[in-house]
């Protein structure tokens, strides 16, 4: 899975700083046929590595992406096509941010207090190859918050789509994601099915695919010794907000030169 960061901090959602503690992940797709990720992504001025996300990302020249203030939705991630026509994941909130996803349900609560979200960038809905990339990036996002945040994907109401939250009583009456997936023969059970194996592929392979790092907190405790050392040295560049947006791969190296005693030189 290829995972970008881009936080959408112009979002009235961001803004508010609300966090909760995840307890679930609630996957939603877009009810609209547009499969680019650049239609809801957009870095701003202030966005770090800018100029990078728009090349991946591709231009909305319509300023209706979700990078702005006035809107009621915000989502943790999107998974959809790149300016390439690949298909990657895009993080868009911290994923223990309060989002607005789920609006409230017949119980009176919502999963916006205990669900990360993300949104499957809907094409048509007649592409099974569009399809089986899409599912498999979110197959892949998912199973890397639970293993983050320690949930059991097979538990009850821990990973459900927003037409699954609906029934439970905690989000608002929309069908996605089963206005897709039953297409092409696939339902929510098949869903956390394959984020249980994703998880123990995840347990028995060493990953060679790309993962970024958003902010310190976001680098995995083994690394954290030596990618804060080079911060403090000057070596890695903090950006706005603590932002760092550094890869694995730059992680393992650096631990590598700190076991070293690279990262103590003074001066
Ligand atoms: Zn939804």
């Amino acid at each position: 899975m290829k995972l970008l960061g881009c936080l959408l901090t112009a979002n009235d959602c961001y803004k508010t700083k609300r966090t909760i503690r995840p307890k679930g992940v609630m996957v939603h797709s877009t009810g609209a046929n547009n499969p680019t990720l650049r239609r809801y992504v957009q870095p701003l001025d202030t966005t770090p590595g800018q100029e990078e996300l728009l090349t991946a990302l591709g231009v909305n020249r319509n300023g209706n992406h979700w990078n702005r203030p006035g809107l009621d939705v915000c989502v943790h991630g999107f998974v959809g096509r790149l300016a390439d026509g690949t298909v990657a994941a895009v993080q868009t909130l911290p994923w223990d941010h309060r989002g607005w996803h789920a609006g409230t349900g017949t119980s009176g609560r919502s999963a916006n207090d205990t669900h990360i979200s993300f949104e499957m960038c809907e094409d048509d809905l007649t592409d099974p190859d569009y399809f089986g990339r899409a599912y498999r990036t979110a197959v892949e996002l998912t199973a890397m918050l639970c293993a983050r945040y320690g949930l059991d994907p097979m538990a009850d109401g821990v990973v459900i789509c927003h037409q699954d939250g609906y029934r439970r009583g905690v989000a608002s009456n929309h069908g996605d994601v089963y206005n897709w997936f039953p297409r092409f023969g696939m339902d929510m059970n098949d869903f956390r099915a394959d984020v249980v194996r994703a998880m123990s592929d995840e347990d028995e392979e060493e990953d060679d695919d790309m993962v970024y790092y958003q902010t310190l907190a976001d680098v995995p405790e083994y690394y954290r010794t030596a990618v804060d050392k080079a911060v403090e040295q000057g070596a890695l560049k903090g950006e706005r907000e603590g932002v760092l947006n550094v890869s694995e791969d730059l992680c393992r190296t650096l631990t590598v030169l700190d076991r070293m005693g690279v990262l103590d030189r003074k001066g």
